[in-house]
């Protein structure tokens, strides 16, 4: 049976033991309610690590007030299952309590990277991710870490956290895993209705033409980002966020498309903001 704790230092012993045995470790940070995309970075965790940690925590200060903290989805239990069937030997599930004790006073903040794209209209929510996943890494030490290309801009901002803070583990990025008609899996998914469902489709239908556009040689950010707007624009029960094209490890906008850019796009159906990307070297 796979071990569910939400005591950090019932972790750490854990960690501490396998750590004494020359075990590595992999670490997938989460807030639950998993899908096929958590899943496949658990299973390039097991591949890849002798034992895999999933952290499970709806992290309270990554959301603003009036953001879905509470109406966020949880099953744990459900959780557990794909875990196990997955072949992680661990979930730390602790309490918003155990977390952030009485007392707690210190916060990882960023600079650079947090400024545009979500980071504007979620000004405190970077800050938030950098300080629990510093947590998180502090707990488990795990060896490598496992994050999905599905929130690329959080990627880079991890990738750059590790750098300058000097923690000592490798950050794996993970392939957008998607539904059968293009949507990106995500927990926030299950707040939509059957019309909302249908109409969530402009996301990876716009991402699917600004890669086309790409691909076949356009060089010109506002061109792309004009046409997946335009598409986007033709869903009456979408409200865009944001619709921008930036270099993937900066996150700065850019002009011209060339080396690494990400274009990522922030989208209202009805009230539930879907994010969605694609990222291309050129
Ligand atoms: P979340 O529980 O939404 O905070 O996501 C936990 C991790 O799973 C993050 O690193 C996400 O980027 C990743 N993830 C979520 N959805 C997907 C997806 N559809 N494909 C790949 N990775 C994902």
């Amino acid at each position: 049976m796979i071990k569910v704790s939400g005591c950090i230092s019932e972790i750490k012993s854990q960690i501490k033991e396998w750590k004494r045995q020359g075990l590595s470790i992999g670490l997938v940070p989460t807030m639950g309610y998993l899908h096929e995309g958590h899943q496949s970075l658990i299973e390039r965790a097991v591949k890849e690590n002798d034992r895999v940690v999933v952290s499970i925590f709806v992290n309270p200060i990554q959301f603003a007030p009036g953001e879905d903290l509470e109406s966020y989805p949880r099953d744990i239990k459900k959780d557990t299952v794909l875990c196990e069937q997955t072949g992680a030997h661990l979930i730390f599930n602790p309490t918003p309590e155990e977390m952030y004790p009485n007392g707690f006073s210190t916060n990882v903040t960023m600079n650079g990277l947090t400024k545009e794209l979500c980071g504007k209209t979620r000004p405190t929510h970077f800050g938030g991710v950098c300080t629990v996943v510093s947590k998180l890494f502090n707990i488990t030490a795990p060896d490598r870490a496992y994050f999905g290309e599905k929130d690329a801009q959080q990627l880079a901002i991890i990738k750059r956290m590790v750098k300058d803070l000097n923690f000592d583990l490798e950050i794996v990025g993970c392939p957008i895993v998607r539904e059968k008609d293009g949507l990106a899996k995500s927990s926030r998914n299950t707040y939509l209705n059957a019309t909302e469902r249908k109409a969530a489709l402009i996301l990876s239908k716009a991402i699917s033409l600004g890669k086309e556009m790409v691909k076949n040689g356009e060089r010109s950010s506002a061109a792309v980002i004009k046409a997946m707007t335009e598409k986007i624009e033709t869903e009456p029960l979408a409200k865009i966020d944001y619709v921008n094209i930036v270099n993937a490890e900066n996150i700065e906008p850019v002009d011209t498309i060339s080396g690494s850019i990400l274009a990522a796009i922030a989208v209202y159906i009805g009230k539930t903001r879907l994010i969605d990307n694609f990222m291309i070297t050129v």
